[in-house]
């Protein structure tokens, strides 16, 4: 199925927000899903987080940054053009129920992947306190999406140029000190949800996070995006994206995800080049 972006825009440097007219997913998506995309017949298959739908429109939101060869093809599309192909809703949606309060974290481009988490955890009368990371103050997004979600957000940047100067791993540890957390739902880089489940493990607080592994196929065949989970191998795309972070062997999927850094530099640079 090909979809339409019918609003685009930059967020931040290097960060875009498309919004597209796929009906069909926008009817069955839910928080926590994602969607596999290919932009021309012998582009690679990208996994992309839902980072909202509107069924009434018929339209999902999906934020992404530039970081390789599709990614940059992706950003140079512009509002009208189709993106060839479209497939999902793929993955399980986030576990969602009145839980308490839940302390939900997003860090970078992580940051738009929480947003229909919140909602849904809204939804069911959750209290949410939202601690939000990003490195600079340029790269900030998202904010008021996420404060008209909960009911704290905190805000920090690496450099302190904007909110509290920190990672996202103090604002957690400030909460938990404070006050009684009953659940942490983690997304970003895989080095902020490894942190933060070292922080939640101390206090057994239970975790999810959600894997952004390597992935190809998206329908469990093709083995790419493997993970370890309790000793046991779990496939990303049909299994989660969402695990238990106590039971992930994070330094297993860290190695995974460096495999092929090189062969994405290369091409990401003779695409640049080809301008
Ligand atoms: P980034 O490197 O800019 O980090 C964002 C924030 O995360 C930082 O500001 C900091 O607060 C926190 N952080 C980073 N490293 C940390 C550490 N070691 N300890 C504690 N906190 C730390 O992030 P980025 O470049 O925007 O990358 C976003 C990541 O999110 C990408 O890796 C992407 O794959 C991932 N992502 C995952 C999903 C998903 O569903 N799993 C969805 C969207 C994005």
């Amino acid at each position: 199925m090909s979809a339409k972006i019918v609003k685009r825009e930059e967020l931040a440097k290097d960060i875009f927000c498309y919004e597209v007219e796929t009906p069909l997913i926008a009817n069955k998506a839910k928080a926590g899903q994602f969607v596999i995309l290919r932009i021309h017949q012998k582009g690679e298959r990208i996994p992309l987080t839902i980072a909202d739908f509107d069924r009434e429109k018929g339209t999902i939101t999906m934020v992404f940054q530039v970081l390789g060869k599709t990614t940059l093809l992706l950003s140079r599309l512009r509002e009208n053009d189709h993106i060839l192909n479209i497939l999902g809703p793929q993955g399980n949606p986030s576990e969602i129920k009145d839980f308490g309060h839940v302390a939900v974290v997003g860090g970078g481009v992580g940051v738009a992947a929480i947003h229909p988490i919140l909602k849904a955890l809204k939804e069911k009368n959750n209290k949410i306190t939202s601690i939000i990371g990003y490195r600079s103050k340029e790269l900030v997004f998202w904010e008021d999406k996420i404060k008209a979600q909960s009911y704290e957000v905190l805000v920090y940047t690496n450099d302190g140029s904007y909110g509290k100067a920190g990672l996202v791993t103090d604002g957690l540890k400030d909460v938990i000190s404070r006050e009684k957390i009953d659940r942490v739902i983690a997304v970003g880089p895989l080095v902020m949800m490894d942190a933060v489940t070292k922080v939640t493990k101390e206090y057994n607080i239970p975790t999810i996070v959600s894997l952004n592994s390597l992935m190809v196929c998206g329908m469990g065949m093709c083995g790419a995006c493997r993970v370890t989970i309790n000793g046991k191998i779990k496939f990303t795309c049909m299994d989660g994206p969402e695990f238990n972070a106590f039971a992930v062997d994070f330094d297993e999927l860290k190695k995974r995800l460096n495999s092929y850094k090189e062969e994405e530099k290369i091409c990401y640079k003779k695409e640049l080049e080809k301008c």
